[in-house]
């Protein structure tokens, strides 16, 4: 089997390549990566040492490029988007261009070459927040509150419609948190690690209690793995975890392991839509390909700090590309007297 796969470059997408460089039963990986603030050559590392890799400059968005790069490859697994929920709210239309339109481009491109298999990679935050008590199951509607969650929830209908209209065998993977080594220093995880290994201070959204599934992500890989080989086309499966703990929670694990304490938590206003819990049932992927997260949260979580202690060169640089500030509405009064006038 070849495989393309976008994002490549990117947290997970490049935890996903080496794990297809390592299954013998894989022929070549081309990677697909546009390279933006969120990709870099340097997660793949040691894959590029394989004669069995094949690294493409590129987007998504351009359509001509995707119908190019299809060619020859059986399965295709799509991670690329933009991926920062903090950054949609400044810049959203970015958000659509790619993860709406860039999935159409590569679905339509999939279809024109006959992929047998495509994997779309989705997110548990299109299901928007849940009540306590409450797990999404697949079926679930869509009602996500953010331009990212609504652009993730568009492209994985994008991607299904053409299983529905095209027979495009599409399956699609709603993941919870991830968090490992690799992932960008604004996501919350290394952002704190970083932040406290700098002496910094950190901080906190609201009151902290936002609840989120965390989930390590090789399990989340295995996951996407699972599905590529056995799921059954036109199917979403869920991929969760067993760990959901509010922000306040996570931080106090994370002041622990970074021997610092709550003088270096402030508390900040929450950002509009910051939903307050997710959550998902997956029993359905685990009754039907087996797929059991394994990864102890509290092991992974050290892990995870002890990567960000020992790679500073790999993250340092990228602080400095901080995340736009929300603008704040602006509601302008109307000028009456210069409203058109009704004949
Ligand atoms: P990431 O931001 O680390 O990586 C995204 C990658 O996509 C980067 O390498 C970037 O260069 C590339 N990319 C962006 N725009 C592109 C374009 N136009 N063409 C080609 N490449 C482009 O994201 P991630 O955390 O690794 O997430 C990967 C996927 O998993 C995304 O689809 C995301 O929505 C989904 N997901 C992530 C999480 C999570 O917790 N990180 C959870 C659920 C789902």
């Amino acid at each position: 089997m070849k495989v393309l796969i976008t994002g490549g470059a990117g947290f997970i997408g490049s935890h996903f390549v080496k794990r297809m460089l390592d299954a013998e039963d894989i022929e070549h990986v081309t990677v697909l990566d546009a390279l933006t603030y969120a990709g870099h050559r340097a997660n793949l590392g040691r894959a590029f040492l394989s004669p069995r890799l094949t690294f493409v400059h590129g987007s998504i968005c351009d359509a001509g490029l995707m119908h190019e790069v299809m060619r020859g490859h059986q399965a295709v697994v799509h991670f690329a988007a933009e991926s920062h929920v903090d950054r949609s709210l400044t810049t959203a239309a970015t958000f659509v261009e790619t993860n709406v339109c860039g999935t159409q481009n590569l679905v339509d491109a999939a279809v024109r070459h006959g992929v047998e298999r495509f994997v779309h990679v989705s997110t548990d935050e299109v299901y928007g927040p849940l009540l306590d008590g409450v797990a999404a199951t697949e079926d679930f509607p869509l009602r996500p509150t953010v331009p990212y969650a609504a652009s993730k929830a568009a492209g994985d209908l994008v991607a299904r419609s053409a299983w529905h209209t095209y027979g495009l065998p599409v399956m699609v993977t709603r993941s919870s948190n991830n968090y490992g080594p690799c992932q960008h220093p604004e996501k919350i995880i290394p952002l704190f690690v970083t932040r406290l290994l700098r002496g910094e201070k950190v901080t906190l959204h609201g009151q902290g209690q936002h609840v989120r599934n965390w989930l390590h992500v090789e399990d989340n890989c295995a996951g996407v793995e699972l599905v590529l080989r056995r799921g059954n086309p036109g199917e979403v499966y869920n991929l969760g975890g067993s760990t959901a703990l509010t922000t306040k929670e996570l931080t106090s694990l994370l002041l622990n392991i970074c021997d610092a304490d709550w003088d270096a938590v402030t508390y900040i206003e929450d950002r509009p839509s910051n939903d307050l819990r997710y959550a998902m049932d997956w029993s359905k992927a685990h009754k039907q390909l087996g797929y059991q997260p394994v990864r102890d949260f509290g092991d992974g979580l050290k892990e995870t700090a002890s990567w960000y202690r020992d790679n500073p060169d790999r993250w340092a640089p990228l602080t400095t590309s901080a995340v736009p500030a929300v603008p704040s509405l602006q509601i302008v009064p109307l000028n009456t007297s210069q409203e058109p006038q009704h004949v």
